[in-house]
């Protein structure tokens, strides 16, 4: 069972050793060189995707500022802090939220993004991944994720958007996802309820990104629309277990739930389930192990009730991890700070996010 706690740091942070590659320690330099103590990496690295427990590995002590972690740990873990003289207490009522797919760059935004997020970090979203569609957009993304601490980013061709790939989109989606803080290669896939691209080329599209997210070692980010049978068939075919990933703002039936999981995806939910007519779609999440349950806002889209025809944005996060917790409440106990730390926790093993994001004064003066 893995429990919010608080980890105090005093002199140094540890490091995973866990035949990292270049990739990896390139990371590992950017955050030696000044942002070093934010928290206790995961860094298995990419290369090396075997499972390690986070227990088993050596570590590099590296000397840095003290400095307060949040975390999600495991009696393991809380063991490890407490022997490498980290001071460990409980998090108590605090909210840690993992907001795992928006559109932060979207236009909508430009008048006061600075706001929405701050009134996101305010309602307890740690951590924001913002997500590209086509190369502007991917490239907006990481240059979002530069600018604030916990912002994450991905790259991609979105299912609307591959009718526009040209010769040189590939290499510049290459060179974007050497970024450290490009965790995730998506939104990709299929949709063929819009059909903005034609159909076939929208498969080979998907099937050429599978590819390269193989390629680069990135968790896939996929939108499937109407489309259901050819998506599963394509990541079977493509090997997209290889690399894992989530099926984002998930309203598929039981069928495509049950075969995402067999394939070792994680089901993302947005502010869908609290839809009056999303029975169906309630039904599937409850059956859904928590061990597979991500959190999303889809920001600028998709506004969860009671704000249902306003501009959706990732404080709203909130009421969907509520929702949750009132509807699989129903079967076993479920408090709402189970949920958001289940789902964050899970975030972070997925996407190899840190555990934990630097104290909010910190992060906030950190941009
Ligand atoms: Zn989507
Ligand atoms: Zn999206």
């Amino acid at each position: 069972m893995l429990v919010p706690v608080l980890i105090r740091s005093r002199q140094h942070v540890m490091e995973f050793e866990c035949g990292r590659k270049g990739r990896q320690r390139d990371k590992d330099e950017r955050q030696d060189q000044g942002d070093c103590g934010s928290n206790d990496r995961t860094s298995e690295g990419r290369g090396s995707r075997a499972d390690h427990g986070r227990g088993a590995c050596s570590r590099n002590l590296h000397l840095c500022q003290p400095r307060k972690v949040l975390a999600l740990a495991s009696q393991a873990e809380l063991h490890h802090a407490t022997l490498h003289g980290q001071e460990v207490g409980p998090l108590g009522e605090k909210t840690v939220l993992i907001d795992t797919h928006t559109h932060l760059d979207d236009a909508r935004f430009d008048g006061d993004r600075d706001a929405v997020i701050t009134r996101a970090r305010e309602a307890g979203v740690e951590a924001f991944i913002t997500i590209g569609c086509d190369v502007a957009t991917s490239r907006a993304a990481v240059s979002l994720a530069d600018r604030y601490p916990f912002i994450y980013a991905t790259v991609g061709v979105h299912p609307h958007e591959v009718k526009c790939i040209g010769d040189d989109w590939y290499d510049e989606l290459r060179r974007l996802a050497q970024h450290p803080k490009v965790v995730a290669y998506g939104e990709i896939g299929l949709d063929y309820h819009y059909n903005h691209s034609p159909p076939k080329l929208q498969r080979d599209r998907f099937r050429e990104q599978v590819c390269l997210a193989r390629e680069l070692r990135l968790p896939l980010v996929i939108h499937t629309r109407e489309a259901q049978e050819d998506t599963i068939k394509i990541l079977k075919e493509e090997k997209g277990s290889e690399v894992g990933g989530v099926f984002h703002c998930f309203s598929g039936d039981a069928w495509l739930a049950k075969d995402a999981l067999n394939l070792g995806f994680f089901l993302s939910f947005s502010g869908v389930v609290t839809f009056q007519n999303a029975t169906m779609l309630r039904d599937i999440m409850k059956t859904v192990p928590m061990d597979r349950l991500l959190v999303e806002t889809d920001c600028p889209y998709l506004t969860p009730a009671p704000h249902r025809g306003k501009r959706n944005e990732p404080a709203y996060v909130k009421l969907i991890a509520e929702k949750i917790a009132e509807l699989k409440g129903s079967t076993e106990p479920m408090s709402v700070q189970e949920v958001e730390g289940l789902t964050s926790q899970n975030a972070c093993r997925l996407f190899k996010i840190p555990y934990g994001t630097p104290e909010r004064g910190q992060s906030e003066n950190a941009r």
